[in-house]
């Protein structure tokens, strides 16, 4: 208990958390954790949770893996760090890029690494704009994403995303090249209309924007084929195809955010293409890629791409530790973990599971939606079932679920007034029924 009190004492003294609310931080303080196995963690008093959050989207082939340790150990004594700027490179980014080109959609052949997902997203952003002005298009300098999208933490990936109270209003945001559509957020789509006339309405925005801005003007569209942390916004089934159709006929390149719904987490590599039926311009990807064992991203673009972007020209974009060897190791091995034990089909398998053990909480009073893919998904509570009606901000129904399935041992994400998951691939049917189980018990606790 002291060593509890002495963590968490140091920690709330000096660390400023990602999204933090200075006065519940100050009141709770954190909870701090020392230890994870599989879809398990143990906090410092030792309580153990099932992590049905996944850490953050990421711990895809779960935690704890010896294999894992001993590649990124190997890796850090052989070469810890090596320079990947102008000519200079190593023998995981290589082996890494090749990787990757393979198990990407075919076309996308090139590689451009990162140290995560935000900043794959800002890359890209450069990216489209370079390609544009190569090809001719200078231009083409806007981008269009859509509300409810979450596409990372940097000015400019921020100013992309358009979550509901993500915008702190102390600071500023890109809005002269940036602009946003509608989200395919079926629940709640107007009343009386059906999910095709929806679909047709989002498509109808799309274009009356692409005409407001100006098709000249557009480099690109940014979009998660399921929007995560948007509150796990599944399209409608035609709804991302022919988005990506009215792309090409206006030239818009299309830039297919998976840094969450990449390796596996929908029971593919990458769900644009194969759940999708796009094949985009460029993939970002993170999280999944390492299972966050390292900080890594990467920005795959297609070989069109690449030839127009190519020849007397300098392409002035990436970090120090783009292409980090240790991190290209631990994504490797995190690849080949995934190959080996199957956990692309292990987590199709687990998902339809899963998904169906999320449904059953469908008869609870405050539950008005359940929906996802696999082995993502969220439970939309609502104050009123037949109106849709949200509880009052104040009420803060999420985080109230949240805390009581905690106490329970089980962690699932707070999301105004949604609970988020997306648990480890390796997740197992009890497992899935213990989630499911103790989710009931917290949604009835505070209802
Ligand atoms: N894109 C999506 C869809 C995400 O969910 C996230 C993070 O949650 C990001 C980008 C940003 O990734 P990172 O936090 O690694 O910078």
């Amino acid at each position: 208990m002291t060593q509890h009190n002495d963590l968490a004492a140091l920690d709330k003294a000096h660390a400023l958390h990602p999204w933090t609310h200075f006065e519940s931080f100050e009141r709770d303080g954190p909870m701090v954790i020392t230890r994870g196995k599989g879809c398990d963690l143990w906090d410092v008093d030792g309580k153990r949770y099932l992590d049905a959050v996944g850490g953050l989207w990421c711990t895809n082939i779960g935690l704890g893996r010896k294999e894992m340790a001993q590649a990124i150990a190997e890796q850090a004594e052989r070469l810890g760090f090596a320079n990947t700027f102008v000519d200079q490179s190593h023998d995981p980014q290589a082996l890494l890029s090749a990787k990757l080109a393979q198990i990407a959609p075919e076309g996308l052949n090139r590689v451009h690494f990162t140290t995560g997902g935000s900043t794959a997203i800002d890359s890209a952003y450069r990216m489209v704009q370079f390609v544009q002005a190569a090809r001719g298009f200078e231009g083409r300098t806007h981008v269009i994403a859509r509300r409810h999208s979450y596409h990372g933490s940097t000015f400019v990936s921020m100013s992309l995303g358009m979550r509901d109270g993500d915008r702190s209003p102390e600071f500023t945001y890109k809005s002269d090249t940036i602009h946003h559509v509608e989200a395919p957020y079926v629940y709640r789509r107007p009343e009386g209309m059906s999910v095709e006339e929806f679909e047709d309405s989002l498509i109808a925005e799309f274009e009356a924007k692409i005409e407001e801005v100006g098709a000249e003007k557009i480099a690109a569209f940014f979009a998660e084929p399921i929007q995560a942390s948007g509150g796990v916004l599944v399209p409608p089934p035609g709804y991302l195809k022919r988005m990506w159709e009215v792309c090409q006929r206006h030239g818009i390149l299309f830039v297919a955010d998976e840094v969450v719904t990449g390796f596996g987490r929908c029971g593919e590599w990458f769900a644009s293409e194969t759940i999708y039926g796009v094949t985009p311009d460029i993939i970002c990807c993170a999280k999944g890629l390492s299972s966050g064992y390292q900080p890594i991203g990467a920005v795959i673009f297609s070989d069109d791409l690449w030839l127009d972007m190519s020849g007397d020209r300098w392409y002035t974009s990436g970090f120090t530790y783009s292409g980090h060897p240790v991190a290209c190791a631990a994504a490797l091995k995190n690849i080949e973990i995934i190959e080996d034990e199957g956990l692309l089909s292990h987590a199709k398998e687990m998902g339809a599971l899963f998904q169906q053990a999320l449904h059953g909480l469908e008869d609870l009073p405050i539950v008005g939606d359940v929906r996802g893919h696999t082995l993502i998904g969220c439970v939309e509570n609502v104050a009123d079932k037949t109106t849709r009606r949200d509880f009052d901000e104040g009420i803060d129904i999420g985080r109230r679920i949240t805390d009581a399935a905690e106490a329970r041992g089980l962690i699932v994400r707070p999301m105004g007034s949604l609970n988020v998951m997306s648990p480890p691939l390796v997740i197992t049917p009890d497992q899935i029924d213990f989630v499911a189980e103790i989710l009931r018990a917290a949604i009835i606790e505070v209802t």
